[in-house]
């Protein structure tokens, strides 16, 4: 497995932690929370989804959105199965992502969430999960960061959620700085500079996944039972 040197991104000091405002979110992936992020994610992406797929038409085949949207649709589809654990849950979300969304989001987002589903068995705190998730992504599809990738965000994000400073503003940072690179890798990479000056779609829809991540923690955070499993919260 690749390892990605987290350290190293938080002292390039693109996102300023010390300056967000902490907030202590949800640290583990209960079903609970899994079903919310989902289901405020499929509402962010299919309310998206011509804006996801023009930001696509301009450096690669304009699809990103529609592909998405359907990806979603079956992943909501998967919560239909009752009394799934959150990693029978997260596998199945896998797979409607790989069979679902063309183009390379599907095998990157799904082998994301495949390996956190494999993970999941054994641990249900978010930020390894989601390092498990980057991982999966950065061996999957041979990117680095600043290479003009979704991992320009997912990269970022485990750091985050283990300092608590996680934000809506921060994660739009960090897309929006896939605007100035040259794309390295997919089909965007072929436009050589051309790249240069548009933002990367799938760093916007991982945008728009952590996004929707927040929008779950802060809905559940009164929840009696999360604040329970979180002791302080
Ligand atoms: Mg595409």
């Amino acid at each position: 497995m690749k390892a990605v040197s987290y350290d190293r991104l938080v002292t390039k000091n693109w996102v300023n932690f010390k300056a967000a405002v902490p907030r202590g979110g949800i640290s583990m992936l209960d079903e609970t929370l899994l079903f919310k992020w989902m289901t405020e994610f499929d509402h962010q992406i299919q309310t998206d989804k011509a804006y996801l797929s023009g930001l696509d038409a301009e450096i690669g085949d304009g699809d990103h959105g529609d592909n998405m949207a359907r990806g979603m649709s079956a992943v909501m589809h998967t919560f239909k199965t009752p009394n799934q654990s959150v990693a029978e849950q997260l596998k199945a979300i896998a797979f409607a992502l790989i069979s679902k969304v063309g183009g390379a989001a599907g095998p990157l987002y799904g082998s994301a969430f495949l390996r956190m589903s494999k993970a999941a068995v054994d641990t249900q705190q978010l930020d390894q999960l989601i390092q498990i998730g980057a991982d999966a992504i950065a061996d999957r599809g041979g990117a680095n960061f600043g290479d003009k990738t979704m991992l320009d965000v997912w990269a970022y994000v485990p750091a985050m959620l283990e300092h608590h400073t996680l934000s809506s503003a921060g994660l739009a940072q960090l897309a929006a700085h896939t605007k100035p690179m040259q794309a390295k890798k997919g089909r965007a990479s072929y436009l050589g500079e051309r790249s240069v000056g548009h933002l990367d779609p799938g760093a916007v829809s991982s945008q728009e996944l952590f996004q929707a991540l927040l929008k779950a923690q802060s809905a559940l955070k009164t929840s009696p039972n999360q604040a329970l499993k979180n002791g302080t919260d």
